[in-house]
C-alpha cells in the first residue's frame, strides 16, 4: 500500500556545508514533528520542536558510525533500519544519516529496502556532502535536496518540501482545494511531478500508473463528479 511513499520518504540533502546541512535537517526534521497549525510549523515552541532543537526528540533517530573511518555495515545499519521499524510516539519516525557520505557500498546495499517501502510515517534522510558519494540505486530512491545559498532560503526549503510532498496533497484537502479550477491545477502539478520522476527514471512503472489514475481523475471532474470524491479517490489509490 505504501509504493508510492517511497517517492517522497526518502530524501537526500545534499550541501557542502556540513552545519549548514545540519541546521536544515533540523529544521526539516521540526517541520515534521511539530505539533502547531500546519500554517505554524515549526513553532519552536511546543515541546516537539523543543526536542528536536534538543537532540532528544524520541522518534528521531541518528545512524551511529562505529568506525573511525564510516558507517559499518555490520554494526550499524541493522539497529538503524530496526528502529525506524518502531512505531512513533509523534507524527514521523525519523532517521537520518549525518554524513552518508560515508556509507560504504554495502551499508548502501543493506537500506535499499527499507529506502524503498519505509514505514506509512517513516521519513529517512541522508545528509551528503556530494550525492555522487552515494551509489545510483540509492539516489534513484530518494528525493534529492539542495541545501546551498543564505540563511533565509533555509528557512523557507524545508517548509516547500513538506508543503509540495505532504500536505498539499494528503491533509487539508478540502480547505486548499475550493473549486474545480483548483482542483485541476492540483492535478496538473501532480501529473508533472511524476512526468518528471518518469524522465528521470525513478519508479517509472508507478509513475506511468499515477498519470493513468490523474488522468482518469481529471476526466471524473470534467464529467460532473464532485471534485472532492474525485481527489480523494485519487489519493487512495495513489497511496
Ligand atoms: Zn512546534
Amino acid at each position: 500500500m505504501n509504493s508510492f511513499g517511497s517517492l517522497t520518504h526518502s530524501y537526500i540533502i545534499e550541501g557542502r556545508d556540513e552545519a549548514r546541512r545540519r541546521d536544515f535537517v533540523n529544521e526539516f526534521i521540526m517541520m515534521l514533528e511539530c505539533e502547531a497549525m500546519e500554517d505554524e510549523r515549526p513553532c519552536r515552541r511546543c515541546s516537539s520542536c523543543r526536542r528536536v532543537e534538543a537532540g532528544t526528540h524520541p522518534d528521531v533517530y541518528h545512524m551511529q558510525m562505529s568506525n573511525a573511518t564510516g558507517y559499518s555495515s555490520e554494526k550499524d545499519i541493522a539497529p538503524f533500519i530496526e528502529r525506524l521499524q518502531m512505531n512513533s510516539y509523534g507524527r514521523f519516525m525519523v532517521g537520518v544519516v549525518d554524513e552518508a557520505d560515508l556509507l560504504g557500498e554495502g551499508s548502501q546495499n543493506k537500506l535499499l529496502k527499507t529506502l524503498e517501502e519505509p514505514g506509512e510515517d517513516t521519513i529517512i534522510i541522508l545528509s551528503a556532502g556530494n550525492k555522487d558519494n552515494l551509489l545510483p540505486t540509492v539516489r534513484s530512491r530518494c528525493r534529492i535536496v539542495r541545501c546551498e545559498g543564505d540563511a533565509d532560503s533555509l528557512s523557507v526549503q524545508p517548509k516547500e518540501i513538506i508543503d509540495r510532498f505532504f500536505y498539499r496533497y494528503r491533509s487539508n484537502l478540502d480547505k486548499r482545494i475550493k473549486t474545480r479550477n483548483d482542483a485541476l491545477a492540483l492535478l496538473g502539478a501532480l501529473e508533472e511531478e511524476f512526468r518528471d520522476s518518469m524522465l528521470e527514471g525513478r519508479d517509472v512503472d508507478r509513475s506511468i500508473r499515477a498519470i493513468e489514475l490523474i488522468e482518469n481523475a481529471r476526466k471524473d471532474i470534467l464529467q460532473g463528479m464532485s471534485h472532492t470524491a474525485a481527489l480523494k479517490r485519487l489519493y487512495i489509490m495513489l497511496y
